[in-house]
């Protein structure tokens, strides 16, 4: 059976086609720069890769039927009755969404009504839903929600020390997100580690980033609170700062809420630090070609992440692994060597040969007392996965 992954961001559609429930990859892709005229549309499947680029994109559903045309045109599917069933990432599910659901009207409507919680995300996330409905309606379509993994913290964990009426009324907690890849990437490492009771941290490091501390399956807790802002320093989010910020910079810049908040989260992190790039492979060049602000981003970023973890080990009472995962998280062995240099005094200790090398592996040394593994997430097949867990209900 084939099911179709959709991952719609502001200005970007991601998709892939997988059949399951085998969650073989049979084709993925992406529509960059929507809303744009130099729109770009990448599809890869059967071990090639095609690119349009300077495309007119002006929304979301001139995306969904550059998607459907590529797939029908490069003869992956021979017709659209051949996908059986659509999962869309959802960012926001509030306290709504305890669980991934089919979607009809009235799901829409919720979702939206979690607009205020998730400007940025979920505004999107619904343009992509109603547009793959539309194109394809009478199939199963899922919504899956990066926010309910995280729906078991304690309120200890998700209730901020501000007025509890906050909560009550407008739903001001930590809800996190990322949920998907945490869960993903922790139930594999539940399984390697080979024990009912598990102490596991995963940190989710891509463009944006996040940190979780699973105990038994279970999130306790996580770095990103009610909106993916707060945490550690990111691409080009901020991550923690103090909240005074926002009248110091109306003082002296005569900036408004919004202006400071689109720089916390557009302008900061790497970016804003270095003030060179949000992407991990130019700060780690510049960095070891001797900018000292490029490797202070690297620096901080470490530094917070560390903080993280050592509550989180407190937290747990222990650790078993620690889970590298996403872009940065896979790929860049400086910055998992920058984090865990940082962790012998918890016993975790690095193999640097064994970090060094790529793909899924062990990178902890033969003494160190907590497993370091480095597991490439898929969101995707997670998304797949409750598409036909909710289709045979
Ligand atoms: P998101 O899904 O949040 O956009 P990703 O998980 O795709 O983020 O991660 C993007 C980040 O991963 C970028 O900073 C990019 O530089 C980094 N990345 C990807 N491949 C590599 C690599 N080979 N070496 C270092 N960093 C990499």
């Amino acid at each position: 059976m084939k099911i179709l992954s959709v991952n719609a961001g502001s200005s970007s559609l991601k998709f892939q086609l997988l059949q399951m429930p085998e969650e073989f990859e049979i084709a993925s892709g992406l529509v960059e720069r929507i809303g744009n005229k130099n729109a770009e549309f990448k599809i890869k499947f059967n071990g090639s890769s095609k690119t349009q680029s300077d495309l007119m994109v002006l929304d979301h559903s001139v995306a969904v039927d550059l998607v459907i045309k590529g797939l029908l045109e490069n003869k992956v599917i021979a017709s659209l009755d051949e996908i059986q069933g659509v999962g869309h990432r959802v960012v926001q599910g509030g306290e709504l969404f305890k669980e991934s659901v089919v979607i009809d009207d009235d799901v829409v409507i919720k979702i939206a009504s979690l607009n205020d919680l998730a400007p940025l995300h979920n505004p999107a996330n619904i343009i992509g839903i109603n547009a793959f409905r539309k194109a394809i309606p009478n199939v199963i379509h899922v919504a899956v929600f990066d926010t309910t993994f995280h729906q078991t913290m304690p309120e200890e964990s998700f209730l901020y020390g501000t007025p509890y009426e906050w909560y009550t009324k407008h739903g001001v907690i930590k809800y996190g997100f990322h949920g998907t890849s945490h869960q993903y990437v922790s139930e594999l490492a539940h399984a390697r580690l080979g024990k009912a009771h598990s102490k596991i941290i995963v940190a989710h490091i891509g463009n944006g980033a996040s940190i979780t501390a699973i105990r038994d399956g279970k999130s306790i807790d996580t770095s990103m609170g009610l909106t993916p802002l707060e945490g550690f320093p990111m691409g080009t989010r901020s991550g923690n700062v103090d909240p005074a910020i926002f009248q110091l910079m109306q003082q002296k810049e005569g900036y408004s809420l919004e202006k400071t908040l689109n720089e916390l989260n557009k302008n900061s992190g790497y970016l804003g630090i270095s003030g060179v790039s949000h992407d991990s492979r130019d700060i780690i060049a510049a960095a070891e070609g001797g900018n000292k602000r490029a490797q202070l981003a690297l620096d901080i970023q470490a530094k917070r992440i560390v903080d993280y973890i050592a509550s989180y080990y407190v937290l747990l009472g222990g650790l078993d692994a620690l889970v590298f995962t996403a872009g940065i998280g896979e790929n860049a062995r400086e910055v998992r060597k920058l984090i865990c240099d940082r962790l012998g005094v918890l016993g975790i200790k690095l193999d640097d040969n064994k970090n060094n090398s790529r793909g899924d592996k062990e990178i902890s040394s033969d003494d160190s007392n907590v497993k370091i593994w480095v597991i490439p997430t898929n969101e995707e097949v997670m998304i797949a996965r409750d598409v036909l867990r909710l289709q045979n209900k």
